[in-house]
């Protein structure tokens, strides 16, 4: 269920072990969270919406199927630079050296409190401890957005866990559409438009799922929507699922992060390098936004920004966000930024979409281990949730949510008697 990264890496796995399956998939496309398009509004250029690196490459499955097949990569952290602006104004370079030191600090001191084990708190906790530095409030904010939640709301020990070790690669043409071509090819054909409603999961040799153009009978069903879409009661599942697994789903909240693209047509691109990242010094408890410039030689920026902030500006309307962005620019390079940025923008609603419901999901301190939880089959493998929110070590990226995918095919029970009847009436697609 689901063919986001998970339920077409599983898809794949179940094809290459000779089994028959069905993808029914709630949106009318392909790949969920990876998603890439070339809006009009930013003049044709390319725009992932959803995931874009390939992080933790060493260990990242994905990155072993795009040199497979000969697409290029290319390593995002040598390719990027960086502009930090304090105050209104570029930092000095002895303000620079003084950021270095304090994000090798942080670096440090999280890494000797995870080696101390104890019991968990909130990563704003465990970063307090820290000697006072004007960047510390920086480099935790960096944390924060890239788990696209409150550093006081995030679990240290999952944090921890899931730290993005390693190099940063980009696909040429765009994650989402890499995910469409080759797990949506390896996957097979996929019922799309078709949202499961309702899940009877200990029925005698099976599983039936319903929709709303038919039902389906297998050996096992493989879940991998969001949390977000679990938590929101959308699917019935009969019998309820048991306490733990409600548990689970419960303390793995959405965080969110939201992408604001600003297009600049004008000639100024205020001494901003093309591919740096730029964002400005914060005070404590304030979160950062931070702006990819110019992809690819493109004439826009790409502001991220996560967390709390994220989800209060989605609330607030489509152009809160935007909003929030311009002014972000001007603070870091004055007026002349509302001049340059003169055209059309876009910004992601992952909070809004009703089969997503946020970015990726988080549990708080003392609850890392519910991933592990959602992940445990149900009734001898009839059940299984997969997806980001169930990989332990990748956990919010496409990586964890593949091998999460290739698991949950290990651990479902397959029915050998009856064959999973695919649904006459559905027309697949790709
Ligand atoms: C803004 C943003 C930036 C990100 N950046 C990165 C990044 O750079 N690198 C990275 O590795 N990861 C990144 N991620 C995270 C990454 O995109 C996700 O972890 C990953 O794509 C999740 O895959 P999944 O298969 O677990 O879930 P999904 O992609 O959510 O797939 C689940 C599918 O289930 C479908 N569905 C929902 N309800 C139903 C239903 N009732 N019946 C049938 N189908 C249903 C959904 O439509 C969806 O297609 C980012 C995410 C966001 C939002």
């Amino acid at each position: 269920m689901g063919a986001g990264v998970a339920g077409l890496a599983a898809a794949a796995a179940l094809r290459r072990a000779g089994r028959r399956c069905t993808v029914l998939e709630a949106a009318g496309r392909i790949g969920g969270r990876a998603f890439t398009t070339r809006p009009a509004a930013l003049g044709g250029a390319l725009f992932d919406h959803g995931a874009s690196w390939l992080h933790a490459a060493e260990r990242n499955p994905l990155v072993a199927i795009a040199r497979a097949h000969g697409d290029a990569l290319r390593d995002a952290d040598t390719i990027r630079t960086w502009r930090s602006f304090v105050g209104g104004r570029a930092a000095s370079a002895g303000e620079l050296a003084d950021y270095d030191a304090a994000e090798a600090r942080f670096a440090a001191a999280m890494a000797e409190r995870a080696a101390q084990g104890g019991p968990d708190t909130s990563l704003a906790q465990a970063a307090s401890a820290l000697p006072d530095d004007p960047w510390n409030a920086t480099v935790l904010a960096w944390e924060a957005l890239i788990a696209a939640a409150d550093a006081d709301a995030l679990s240290f020990r999952d944090w921890h866990a899931n730290t993005l070790e390693g190099s940063n690669l980009l696909v040429a043409g765009g994650l989402g559409r890499f995910v469409v071509r080759r797990l949506g090819a390896a996957a097979g054909p996929v019922v799309c438009s078709t949202p499961a409603r309702r899940i009877e999961w200990q029925r005698r040799g099976g599983v039936r799922v319903v929709t709303d153009r038919g039902t389906i009978e297998a050996g096992a069903c493989i879940v991998t929507v969001s949390t977000g879409v679990l938590a929101s009661g959308v699917i019935a599942f009969d019998p309820a699922l048991p306490p733990p697994t409600q548990a689970a789903v419960r303390l793995l909240p959405m965080g969110l992060l939201t992408k604001i693209a600003l297009r600049a047509t004008g000639e100024d691109r205020l001494d901003l390098p093309p591919r740096c990242a730029a964002h400005r010094q914060v005070a404590p408890g304030e979160a950062l936004t931070v702006f990819n410039c110019w992809p690819d030689g493109a004439d826009h920026v790409i502001g991220f920004l996560g967390g709390g902030l994220a989800w209060e500006l989605e609330r607030a309307g489509p152009r809160a966000a935007e909003a929030h962005a311009r002014a972000e620019l001007r603070r870091m390079l004055g007026t002349r930024a509302d001049r340059a940025f003169d055209r059309a923008s876009l910004a992601t609603r992952w909070g809004s979409d009703p089969f997503i419901r946020g970015a990726y999901c988080y549990p708080g301190p003392g609850d890392a281990g519910a991933r592990l939880e959602l992940a445990r089959p149900l009734a001898d493998g009839a059940l299984v949730f997969a997806g980001e929110a169930c990989h332990p070590t990748l956990g919010g990226t496409v990586g964890g949510a593949f091998l999460s995918g290739e698991r949950a095919v290990r651990l479902a029970r397959f029915c050998d008697r009856g064959k999973p009847s695919a649904l006459a009436t559905f027309r697949p697609e790709r």
